[in-house]
């Protein structure tokens, strides 16, 4: 049995949406982890919860998101800062564990590390963004090899450190969502509401084919989501909301696809498998996590990267695609005891 503390991204608390994937690669872990016997603890802004795990919230102001930022951004915390006084306890409470990881992307807990004295773990949720992050993270894994973990190949690949990087992946509850064989005549787009997401392309498209597009998530950047209701009075375009797992992919699983159209190189892409999960097919651009997952024909369509005349093409084909290969894909390759086998042999290889 491992004794491990978690310490959650700091731009959000868990279940807000804020955080984005991290929230749910949270969740999944600490419930596969402890479902497997280990002791855990999880240690999140306040206002966090997760499903059937408790947490340990921490008060404090938030980070701002480091994607909102370039890449020349100096390292920046606010008064009385969340992420500091999330480490502050860790620093205090180390002893009692084998190992710490780290879920947040910022500078600090890597510049930490050499301070504890119990091992830490990063598992790095995005690909390269500032100069001081990739430097920073540069100097601990060539001191510490071995303990850098990020979602996918394309992500590591945007770091100059990509060859110590570990490849992890993600991976979801599958038994929280459900097969839906019959879908309506609705398309789905998923995730935060911010430029690097680039919803407006997936807006444009179906501006042009007229088939409605449902998009849930948290609206992070409301200036830019005025924008594309601006730049397009009349798509048929349906805001949900954020909405919880439960909801969402029962909402999801009545979509004919899901429209990816992330401007950056997406690390993962959890809402990806999510919708695979439902028997939802994916039509995403080729780069970044989703060009790992969809498989070109069958579980969806990978089209040239910003282009919306080949995202309408793709949708006009999405008949095409048998939403039981979807399901499949998501089982074979997509359950939590894969992902757990990954990350305890990780872990324990650190302690
Ligand atoms: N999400 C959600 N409810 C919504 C919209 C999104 O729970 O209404 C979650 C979704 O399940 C996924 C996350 O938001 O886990 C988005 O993560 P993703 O990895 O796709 O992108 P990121 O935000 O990390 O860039």
């Amino acid at each position: 049995m491992l004794k491990i503390l978690f310490l959650s991204t700091s731009v959000g608390s868990l279940g807000s949406g804020e955080g984005g994937g991290v929230e749910l690669t949270v969740q999944n872990l600490a419930q596969e982890l402890r479902r497997r016997g280990h002791q855990l603890e999880v240690v999140a802004p306040n206002g966090s919860w997760l499903t059937d795990i408790p947490v340990t919230t921490i008060e404090g102001n938030l980070q701002i998101p480091v994607q909102t930022q370039s890449r020349d951004v100096p390292v920046c915390l606010p008064d009385n800062s969340v992420l500091a006084n999330m480490w502050s306890y860790a620093r205090q409470v180390q002893h009692q564990y084998d190992l710490l990881v780290n879920f947040a992307f910022d500078w600090l807990p890597f510049y930490l590390t050499p301070f504890f004295e119990t091992p830490i773990a990063h598992f790095i949720s995005m690909g390269s963004m500032t100069k001081a992050s990739d430097r920073i993270m540069q100097q601990i894994i060539k001191q510490y090899p071995g303990t850098f973990g990020v979602y996918t190949q394309s992500q590591a690949d945007t770091f100059p450190f990509a060859k110590e990087c570990k490849i992890l992946g993600s991976a979801i509850d599958l038994s929280l969502y459900n097969f839906n064989p019959n879908p309506q005549a609705s398309l789905a787009w998923l995730g935060r509401i911010a430029p690097e997401k680039a919803l407006e392309d997936a807006v444009e498209a179906v501006n042009i084919t007229g088939i409605p597009l449902k998009i849930f998530g948290r609206i992070q950047n409301q200036e830019y989501w005025q924008e594309i209701l601006t730049n397009f009075p009349n798509a048929p375009i349906e805001y949900q909301g954020f909405l919880a797992t439960e909801k969402l992919q029962q909402e999801l699983g009545k979509c004919l696809a899901l429209l990816m159209t992330p401007r950056w190189i997406e690390a993962f892409g959890n809402v990806a498998i999510e919708a695979l999960a439902c028997g939802v097919p994916v039509i995403a651009y080729r780069r970044g996590g989703p060009a790992e997952i969809v498989k070109q024909g069958q579980t969806g369509f990978l089209v040239e990267p910003d282009s919306v005349t080949e995202l309408v093409a793709a949708i006009n084909k999405i008949g095409q695609i048998d939403r039981q290969l979807c399901r499949k894909q998501a089982e074979a390759e997509y359950s939590l005891k894969a992902l757990g086998d990954r990350f305890e042999a990780w872990f324990t290889s650190l302690i």
